[in-house]
């Protein structure tokens, strides 16, 4: 069985000494784990500090966005090659804030994780519906509308480098959590998308929105669930370490 990914996304939450120094302290958690990868994004002028803390540990270090080109006239974009250079691994694509906040399109977001992919950067490619596409049954839609224009041209030889986050939008930094019915349902469309567009049925499908040590045993359960996409509580050693816990513990 693959092990249950824990993912931290910190956000623009911490500063370059701030971020060495939760990852220093989540350090020994993450030692000698058998069932949990953990992996972080803190934002990307961290990079450098936290991959370095975690240079000889399994940990791995991403950035929380990423352009498709290697170099080039793109102003304020950071280049997979560039993520690479300072120990990055992997990139969060098509966050929900992302999406919203910076208005970043179905398109754009895909065209960011196949360039991503195509320079050897892993993505955790993220989509989730709104409380009101919800509630107008427009969640089957949304998440394949958002999900194809990026999985219909993936490469076969690039689709290890494929993770999906099932994040509701409304379930994000807001204390609500997608009930077992929503996870399930959600996570079986992508998986049903995954294997007809990758012929792959192992992609690894998290998901994200107010995880919490005291619901990640509930969701853990979800079938179809294989890790989480942490924000808030990922930025509070104690709570990442109890996660890191309970994935060891579960099963
Ligand atoms: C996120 O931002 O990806 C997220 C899931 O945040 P939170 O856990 O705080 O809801």
């Amino acid at each position: 069985m693959s092990p249950t990914l824990i993912v931290g996304n910190w956000k623009m939450n911490l500063g370059v000494r701030e971020s060495y120094d939760l990852a220093r302290q989540i350090a020994p958690a993450c030692e000698g784990l058998q069932k949990t990868s953990v992996w972080v994004a803190p934002s990307c002028l961290s990079v450098p500090a936290v991959a370095k803390v975690f240079r000889d540990s399994a940990v791995e270090v991403g950035s929380q966005n990423v352009h498709w080109e290697d170099r080039g006239a793109y102003t304020g974009e950071i280049s997979p090659t560039q993520l690479r250079e300072v120990g990055g691994s992997f990139a969060l694509v098509g966050h929900s804030e992302r999406r919203s906040v910076c208005d970043e399109s179905i398109e754009l977001c895909a065209r960011r994780a196949l360039g991503a992919i195509r320079a050897g950067i892993k993505v955790i490619f993220c989509i989730g519906e709104t409380r009101g596409q919800r509630e107008s049954g427009q969640t089957e839609q949304t998440l394949t509308a958002q999900l194809l224009p990026f999985l219909a041209n993936v490469q076969p030889s690039h689709q290890p480098a494929v993770i999906v986050a099932y994040e509701p939008v409304w379930a994000i930094g807001t204390g609500l959590v997608a009930s077992e019915v929503e996870i399930e349902e959600s996570h079986a469309l992508i998986a049903s998308l995954c294997q007809r567009y990758l012929g792959d049925s192992t992609t690894p499908i998290l998901y994200g929105g107010s995880v919490s040590p005291a619901n990640f045993e509930d969701i853990l359960r979800c079938r179809g669930v294989h890790g989480v996409l942490v924000g808030g509580a990922s930025l509070s050693a104690t709570k990442l370490t109890e996660l890191i816990a309970i994935s060891e513990g579960h099963g």
